[in-house]
């Protein structure tokens, strides 16, 4: 095995290898050459948690996305006809970008760019920053390959983000959104080069050229950043806020409201599997402070869809809903708190935490989460089988909720750890098998 294969695999989640197991046995079937790129390189050799898996193929994205979503349960959120990517959540919440491996080249600055298939070097030398533009192969013939031909690695060492060519935040302009969020988050410095071109590129006002949709899924990449209230107060004195709201801009930014939303999100804990967490309570945390009218002069800047707009509208009335259970008198044992936030969606619990004023709320929801879910999640499927239930059966899920209760209730103990290991013969080596006595 190669080295990076090795270290992807002790990178990423169990759950996340699965997804790369399944997305390479579909490309071997379909004999297409597969490569693992973008954000998901980046973040394996730099030491960082991988958020997404980007996958870019030398074939057809859409039909090997299809075939996974039937082949593993993925679901298909969005599908960039012009790009030719598609966005991919798994079951176990991991997600994924199968794209096309393409050049892209564009006829003027801010233009859209003609996409043609490319392979997967064009690809890189197509992409925004060095850092970005470095990818693993994993198809059969060349297994483990390191292809880098930007030299990202030695940006990565250097934690420096360059951009890759001397037009690029002029060919795309909404890479200068791109730079300062990555800059943030990854806490690296820009290199010389890429500064001047900010710098020239903002001097000639380039950012206008960020079409209306792009800012639309900026401002969700933003939502899902981990310190999104950082990135937008850099916006702000960097004068790109009033792209997305020029009453954010002028002074009706709820900088307050985004520190608290983060706070409460920290006791969220990651592995809770929560899926469309942050982006409705991020906008209505970010738009506190607006007016209708100007809440409705971003929608139209942003050219927000329908789809991003009602999980936004309809948190609120879901929210109140949630409170007025949590705060009932008739939850009186730990298990009734566990059920009802347990069936909660997670950007419920979160808005909860950021707007209620009721102490027994944030009391309950915290132990709902620092101990009845870890508690709960100690009832492994394979303990509800030795009691006697056959998994898939609805007798199985009865007997594992009823055990959940009583754990949480505090009615069963933990099953005792493992016996200690014998202490080693005096004499014993460490580590070694001893030698033959016979030697
Ligand atoms: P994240 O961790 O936020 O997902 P990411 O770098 O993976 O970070 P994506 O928006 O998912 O961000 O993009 C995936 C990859 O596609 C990037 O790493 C980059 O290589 C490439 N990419 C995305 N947007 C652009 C762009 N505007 N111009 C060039 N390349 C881009």
């Amino acid at each position: 095995m190669s080295d990076y294969l090795f270290m992807l695999e002790n990178h990423l989640s169990v759950a996340q290898n699965r997804v790369v197991a399944e997305v390479q046995a579909v490309a071997t079937e379909g004999n297409v050459s597969l490569f693992l790129a973008g954000g998901a390189m980046r973040d394996m050799l730099g030491g960082f948690q991988v958020r997404d898996l980007d996958f870019a193929v030398e074939g057809n994205a859409t039909r090997m996305a299809k075939t996974l979503a039937v082949r593993s349960g993925a679901r298909i959120v969005s599908t960039d006809e012009a790009r030719r990517a598609v966005e991919l959540v798994f079951p176990g919440g991991v997600t994924a970008q199968i794209a096309l491996a393409r050049q892209e080249k564009y006829a003027r600055a801010g233009a859209k760019p003609q996409v043609t298939p490319g392979t997967i070097q064009e690809d890189l030398r197509c992409r925004d920053f060095t850092v970005n533009a470095i990818a693993l192969a994993l198809n059969r013939a060349a297994r483990g390959l390191l292809i880098d031909p930007m030299n990202g690695l030695a940006d990565l060492n250097r934690h420096e983000l360059r951009a890759l060519q001397s037009t690029s935040l002029y060919d795309d302009p909404r890479r200068l959104l791109r730079l300062l969020r990555l800059k943030i988050r990854l806490g690296y410095t820009v290199e010389e080069r890429t500064q001047s071109q900010y710098l020239a590129a903002r001097e000639a006002q380039m950012e206008r050229f960020v079409s209306r949709r792009a800012l639309c899924e900026e401002l969700k990449q933003i939502a899902e950043e981990p310190n999104p209230g950082e990135v937008v107060r850099v916006l702000q004195e960097e004068g790109l806020l009033a792209l997305f709201s020029s009453a954010l801009a002028a002074g009706k930014l709820n900088l307050a409201g985004l520190a608290k939303l983060e706070r409460a999100r920290r006791l969220l804990p990651p592995d809770a599997g929560y899926l469309d967490l942050n982006w409705a309570p991020f906008f209505l945390a970010l738009t506190e402070k607006l007016s209708p009218k100007e809440r409705a002069a971003l929608l139209q800047a942003t050219e927000m869809r329908k789809t991003e707009v009602s999980p936004w509208k309809n948190l609120p009335p879901r929210t109140k809903k949630l409170e007025n259970t949590v705060k009932a008198a008739r939850l009186k044992k730990p298990s009734q708190v566990y059920g009802v936030l347990s069936k909660a969606a997670g950007n419920e619990i979160l808005y909860l935490l950021y707007q209620s004023t009721m102490r027994l709320v944030h009391d309950r929801i915290k132990n709902y989460l620092q101990k009845y879910l870890a508690l709960a999640q100690e009832i492994t499927d394979a303990e509800v089988q030795a009691a006697g239930a056959t998994p898939g059966t609805p007798r199985f899920a009865k007997l594992k909720e009823e055990m959940i209760v009583a754990r949480v209730d505090g009615r069963t103990k933990k099953p005792p750890p493992p016996p200690e290991p014998p202490p080693p013969l005096p004499g014993a080596r460490r580590g070694r098998p001893p030698r033959s006595l016979t030697m």
